[in-house]
């Protein structure tokens, strides 16, 4: 199936590891050019390099930096000459218990997991929907459909993007751009490996008796960025093995 990204622009946070990587990986294969992101200078030119070997053809451009960062998201919109899809990602917040998040927490979640992704999400949508194509991808969690005890920061903060982007679906559908969400459960990177807590939650009801591939998760993320979804959107799509124990 082609997928037509060939010489789409694509914006994808947080990649210099685990899914974003994955996700860039996966768009720069089907031709798309990518501007990847992460805080660690290092590790982002590393998985760079990679593209560019991996896929000649394509444009790869890094861009260093938290999307906190009002400078950064500026970065990021300009590296390329416009953005026709926007993978929105960042670190997960920590795990703990809820009565030792103070206020400065609470910010800091909601400023990693929610308004970086609706900041970015508000310097692009206009132009997709100028140009006639776009695409928004924001990787959430499994968490949003069944909350992780240990994990309430990122329970509360997703949600709250989960919601918002579903807000804005309406007025960008018929223009071809579309804003879905990837749900993942548990998935072998980083974020998984570090933390005990965080994995026995994610595999309690493991039933596909093993954790995801990250080019499983690109794969999705490359297709809902294609040209064959401009009538899929809106939509949390959940990627845990069979671990969701209901029908909707
Ligand atoms: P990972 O640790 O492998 O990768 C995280 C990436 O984000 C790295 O490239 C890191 O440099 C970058 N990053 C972190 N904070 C950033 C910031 N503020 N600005 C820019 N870059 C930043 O983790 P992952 O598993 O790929 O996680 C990606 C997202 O998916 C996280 O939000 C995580 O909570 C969520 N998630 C992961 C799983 C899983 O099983 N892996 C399950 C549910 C949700």
């Amino acid at each position: 199936m082609d997928l037509g990204l060939e010489g789409k622009n694509a914006v994808v946070c947080a990649a210099s590891s685990g899914l974003g990587e994955a996700c860039a990986k996966a768009l720069a294969r089907e031709g798309a050019n990518v501007v990847v992101n992460a805080r660690g200078e290092e590790r982002l030119e590393k998985v760079a390099e990679a593209i560019r070997a991996e896929c000649p053809d394509v444009r790869v451009e890094t861009v260093v930096g938290s999307v906190t960062d009002d400078g950064v998201r500026r970065a990021l919109v300009e590296a390329l000459e416009q953005v026709d899809i926007l993978v929105n990602n960042a670190g997960g917040p920590p795990p703990g218990d809820f009565r030792d998040w103070d206020r400065e927490a609470w910010l800091a979640a909601i400023d990693q997991n929610m308004l970086s992704a609706i900041e970015l999400i508000r310097m692009t949508i206009d132009g997709m929907a100028e140009r006639g194509f776009g695409r928004i991808v924001n990787i959430t969690s499994s968490a949003v459909r069944v909350p992780i005890p240990v994990i309430g920061l990122s329970n509360a903060t997703r949600a709250g993007l989960t919601n918002f982007v579903f807000g804005l679906v309406p007025e960008f559908a018929g223009r071809n751009v579309t804003i879905n969400n990837l749900l993942p459960g548990p998935f072998d990177t980083g974020r998984l490996r570090g933390s005990k807590e965080i994995t026995r939650h994610l595999t309690r009801n493991n039933a596909a008796g093993r954790v995801g591939n990250p080019d499983e998760l690109g794969a999705m993320c490359a297709f809902l960025c294609s040209r064959h979804t401009g009538y899929l959107t809106g939509q949390n799509i959940l990627m845990d093995g069979g671990m969701y124990p209901g029908n909707f």
